[in-house]
């Protein structure tokens, strides 16, 4: 889809030359399309750029993959196999064609019912980052969304919550939850129908499947018979928080453009699932929503484990628009709620009285600073040189540009210590 615009900066000066690049791609090794706004691109540059185009194209269209499915599942169990090396469903006439690769045999119907554990993650940390939820948390998340009231979940890159609720559906009769996935790996077209997955970028809002693909999501966001919708997001950390919300906004205006009288003033619910130290970007961009201190875990990131097992604890929070009071934590994982601030916290989150809120962001104690007049990390101490409280290893009065990510001097958003 469309590229973003970028401006390079160098050190201290204002303006950069602006030019453009690949939206879904944060490194230049997945994706070197690059063009500066101003340069003239040449036919023969551009007609090259199309073959490039045409002769990187997924093998099949999704409604190849949604017909393959429907002979793969008439197969014998001993003639199903899976190409682990091209990551597909294969048919018995492609056996030949893929018999130096490794496959799976026997794939059964279980396992076409959780893709996310057939396909391995696509880890590179710049492009896909595909670190899937531990079952705990999806549980936890899938449960809050019942208790809740919800009924469809629009699930954009959370393929895991998304095959939760499939499979529940398929499996319980009273179970009523439906799910539609809005993901850039197209993999899953492999395993769902048109209505149940859409191959979409959420960096520049770009559905693949065309006008076509945009209707199967507004569809999916009129709210029939009263079943209510609610947006359910995990983007990959390493992402632009501007061009996510960009992107969010506009399926928020969808949901909002379903009704005649535009759902009052109301806005689309939405979990924004993201790292705590994001907030200040999350909320510059939506005021309404609210960080609830509940850890989210993932069964493939060793550093994002929730804290019990001895491990680190999980930065990742949920970001949210619904009134945090509704959000209950379970207390068995540690989490109690704070009546001042009418919402559940960790239980070392202490009620600080000066600031009249919870002010640990994650799950640690935090202390007050009466020079900086909020509270800060247990870890920092106030340096009368900087004037505000930091790291006791620090070098003072660096007078750089904040980092986009933590706001702090001294380095560049792609060096964040917060993100490594
Ligand atoms: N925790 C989630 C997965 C989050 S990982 C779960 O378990 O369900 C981030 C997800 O975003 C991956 O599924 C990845 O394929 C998807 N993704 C990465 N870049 C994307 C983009 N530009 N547009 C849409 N989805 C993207
Ligand atoms: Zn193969
Ligand atoms: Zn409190
Ligand atoms: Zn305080
Ligand atoms: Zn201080």
């Amino acid at each position: 889809g469309p590229a973003l615009l970028f401006v390079k900066t160098s050190q201290g000066k204002e303006e950069g030359r602006r030019f453009y690049a690949c939206s879904a791609c944060r490194d230049r090794k997945d994706c070197n399309f690059f063009q500066w706004e101003d340069e003239k691109v040449s036919e023969t540059r551009l007609a090259a750029r199309e073959e490039y185009n045409r002769s990187h194209q997924p093998p099949f269209t999704h409604r190849q993959n949604v017909d393959r499915y429907k002979n793969f599942v008439l197969l014998p169990l001993s003639k199903r196999r899976f190409c682990q090396e091209c990551q597909q469903l294969l048919l018995p006439a492609e056996w030949e064609k893929h018999s130096d690769h490794q496959f799976l045999c026997g794939i059964t119907t279980t396992q076409l019912k959780s893709p996310s554990q057939l396909l391995y993650p696509l880890e590179n940390k710049k492009t896909n980052a595909q670190y899937l939820f531990a079952d705990r948390s999806c549980q936890f998340l899938l449960n809050l969304l019942i208790d809740l009231g919800f009924r469809r979940v629009l699930s954009v890159g959370t393929p895991r919550l998304h095959e939760m609720i499939q499979s529940r559906a398929s499996q319980e009769e009273e179970f009523s939850v439906r799910s539609l996935l809005l993901d850039i790996d197209f993999r899953y077209s492999q395993f769902y129908t048109e209505d149940e997955f859409c191959h979409y970028n959420m960096f520049n809002h770009h559905f693949f499947g065309g006008e076509a693909a945009r209707e199967t999501c507004r569809k999916f966001l009129c709210e029939e018979n009263g079943e209510r919708v609610i947006m359910v997001t995990d983007p990959p950390f390493g992402g632009l928080v501007e061009a996510l919300a960009s992107s969010f906004k506009k399926l928020m205006a969808m949901w909002k453009e379903t009704e005649k009288e535009g759902h009052d003033n109301k806005e689309m619910p939405m979990f924004w699932i993201f790292p705590y130290f994001f907030e200040s970007r999350i909320l510059d961009f939506f005021p309404s929503f609210s960080m609830m201190d509940y850890q989210v875990d993932y069964d493939n990131h060793a550093l994002y484990k929730h804290g019990k097992t001895g491990r680190r604890q999980s930065p990742v929070r949920i970001f949210t628009n619904l009134t945090p009071s509704m959000i209950v934590l379970p207390e068995e994982e540690g989490y109690r709620f704070c009546t001042v601030c009418q919402r559940y916290v960790s239980s070392s989150n202490q009620h600080c009285e000066i600031c009249n809120s919870c002010t640990s962001k994650d799950g640690r104690r935090w202390k007050h600073c009466v020079l900086c007049k909020k509270c800060v990390k247990p870890s920092w101490f106030h340096c009368n040189n900087c004037n505000c409280c930091t790291l006791q290893k620090h070098s003072c009065e660096q007078t750089d540009v904040g980092c986009f990510v933590c706001g702090r001097a001294g380095h560049k958003r792609s060096a964040c210590p917060s993100l490594s």
